[in-house]
């Protein structure tokens, strides 16, 4: 089951309700191998390595 809303929003309800949707800046950490800024828990892009080890080989 949905909801069925019984008024229809104004633009300007929608919009203010959506005003405050902010683009949070991702939390970056440095890679402690290369020093290249990576999402924390995830392997680093540049030298594909994860808690100090390296778990993908990078190609190029
Ligand atoms: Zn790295």
């Amino acid at each position: 089951m949905s909801i069925c809303p019984k008024n229809k929003s104004s633009k300007s309800h929608r919009d203010q309700r959506r005003a405050n949707w902010k683009m949070s800046v991702p939390n970056l950490v440095k890679c402690s191998k290369c020093g290249a800024l990576t999402l924390p828990h995830r392997v680093c892009k540049a030298c594909g390595t994860y808690n100090k080890r390296q778990v993908v080989q990078v190609e190029d």
